[in-house]
């Protein structure tokens, strides 16, 4: 029992700490006083008041992080391997402190903390891991050059990779704490400063990541964050005329308004956005495996996932059987308040998210199709207040649906029979998003067929959601620009400078 308070008494502190921004190594409030509730999307109650930033501190966050890029100054004299270090002893406070950090996101944004414990924390840990390893191995090159031709073989050229600067970095609600630390660690380790703002929905981790980033010994200035609404902070950090590169997680909307707002000093975009990813099953598949992966690519993080396989192709020979399974998968997963180790999928993160998300399945219902489980906000005692919605399996979307076009962001999954391998193909790279896609059968050749032919980032064959640091990860058409994760994602936190020397 006193644990259990003690217990509840330190997530309040770490709660209460977001309450401020952590700019330039203080921990400062919005200058205007302003504040904006964060909810508990399991009851609706808020759970805390956080800053509100306007420009005015967008502004102080800028200026805080462009000091402490400054030539000689404290971040940009340390060696790569004395930043390597620091990202490290990052990663090891992460993992010492997960438990308050999976607290932290399950209450925020309602996902399982389960999900939290085995996936988004080892993950952000192993990210910041792998990106330490790359401090000592960011290297330019030496290129012999022919021209000009009466000077040939009398110049020494090369290579040098520099940071890019002061990076702004604005992540979604799915997974804070992930979604941050994917931007934070390229940013650290390439040499640049950092400026982060969460969603206004989900802030809480990251005063938490930010208060470790203290204790792991990276300088005042080198990361800071802010938070507030998109429109007002978001807004004024891309059109900032101080901030050189924007990292961007989230909407397809949103992107496409940073990538307008950014051409006020061109600075770099980096995008990872939505996504309607195509699952195709083959009737040779080991259907104990797909059912599995299926309900896991189509429900894990409430389906709040731009990875969701939410296009479900099954072979006309298994259709049946695997609606049916999918559907009995379905409608035994547990709902609950993330907080709870018994709950396997939590609430959407908001109320107005919740009604979105029904409201597809009402179009899809409109236009031809049928929900043969869920569709519906759970009902009774434990979910009053909480934005629940039952795990739902539609078939019978017509082709042009807009549920098979739009990204439901939600636990929605719509299963189409096909019969050829150029049928489903077709199928599934109509689709304006090219993010990820899941490809289930025993014929290893037509496995790697499928894999070249599919638009998208990345595709999965006999398994769905796989990922590791070493991975790249992005999407193709409207899921966005640039990877993340894996060496390439370095190139985009880098500026390339030649320089020639006549000997
Ligand atoms: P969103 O675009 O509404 O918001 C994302 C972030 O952008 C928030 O921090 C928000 O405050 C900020 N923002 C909003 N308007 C802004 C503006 N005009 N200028 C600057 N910043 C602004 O997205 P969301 O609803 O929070 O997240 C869901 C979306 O994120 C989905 O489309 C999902 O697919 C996508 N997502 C993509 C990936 C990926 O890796 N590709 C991962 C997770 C989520």
């Amino acid at each position: 029992m006193t644990s259990a308070l003690q217990t509840a008494s330190s997530v309040e502190a770490d709660i209460r700490l977001a309450e401020k921004m952590f700019i330039g190594g203080e921990w400062v409030a919005a200058t205007s006083g302003r504040t904006l509730p964060v909810y508990d999307p399991a009851d609706g109650r808020v759970v805390v008041e956080v800053s509100a930033s306007d420009a005015s501190d967008v502004d102080r966050a800028v200026a805080a992080a462009r000091a402490a890029f400054a030539p000689g100054g404290s971040w940009r004299s340390l060696t790569p391997q004395a930043r390597g270090r620091l990202i490290w002893r990052l990663a090891d406070l992460i993992e010492e402190n997960a438990e308050r950090l999976a607290a932290l996101d399950s209450i925020d944004s309602g996902k399982p903390i389960n999900e939290m414990r085995y996936f988004d924390i080892p993950f952000s840990v192993d990210v910041l891991r792998y990106y330490a390893g790359w401090t000592t191995k960011i290297t330019g090159e030496t290129i012999p050059i022919s021209y000009p031709a009466s000077h040939g073989g009398r110049f020494h050229a090369y290579t040098l990779k520099e940071p890019v600067g002061v990076v702004a970095a604005i992540v979604p609600w799915n997974l804070p704490l992930l979604m941050a630390v994917k931007k934070l660690a390229p940013a650290l380790a390439t040499g640049c400063t950092i400026v982060l703002k969460p969603a206004e929905q989900t802030p809480i981790s990251i005063a938490l990541l930010a208060q470790l980033t203290v204790e792991a010994g990276i300088p005042a200035g080198v990361v800071n964050y802010v938070t507030g609404f998109g429109e007002t902070a978001g807004a004024a950090l891309v059109e900032h005329p101080g901030v050189d590169k924007v990292t961007f997680t989230g909407s397809v909307p949103t992107g496409k308004a940073i990538v307008r707002a950014a051409t006020g000093n061109l600075k770099r975009v980096s995008l990872e956005l939505g996504g309607k990813s195509p699952n195709i099953v083959f009737d040779d598949a080991d259907l104990d495996a797909v059912i599995a992966g299926a309900a896991a690519a189509a429900f894990a993080t409430q389906g709040e996932s731009c990875i969701a396989g939410s296009r479900l192709y099954v072979q006309r020979g298994v259709f049946d059987e695997v609606v049916q399974r999918l559907a009995k998968h379905a409608a035994s997963i547990t709902l609950g308040r993330g907080t709870d180790p018994a709950t396997q999928m939590g609430p959407l993160i908001s109320a107005e998210h919740r009604d979105k998300v029904l409201g597809y399945v009402e179009i899809g219902v409109s236009e031809g199709a049928e929900v043969v489980t869920g569709g519906r906000a759970p009902q009774g005692e434990s979910y009053a207040g909480g934005y629940f919605v039952e795990p739902t399996v539609i078939v019978n979307a017509r082709p042009d649906s807009r549920i098979m076009h739009e990204e439901i962001f939600g636990p929605v999954v719509s299963v189409v029979p096909f019969d050829t391998e150029e049928e489903v193909l077709v199928l599934a790279n109509n689709t304006r998003f090219g993010l990820g896609a899941g490809v289930w059968t025993r014929d290893v050749s037509r496995a790697h067929r499928m894999a070249a032919a599919i638009e998208s980032g990345q595709v999965w064959v006999n398994c769905y959601q796989a990922a590791d640091s070493a991975l790249p990860f992005g999407g193709t058409k409207e899921s966005g620009w640039g990877r993340e994760t894996c060496r390439e994602s370095l190139e985009e936190y880098l500026e390339t400078k030649t320089v020639v020397v006549s000997l």
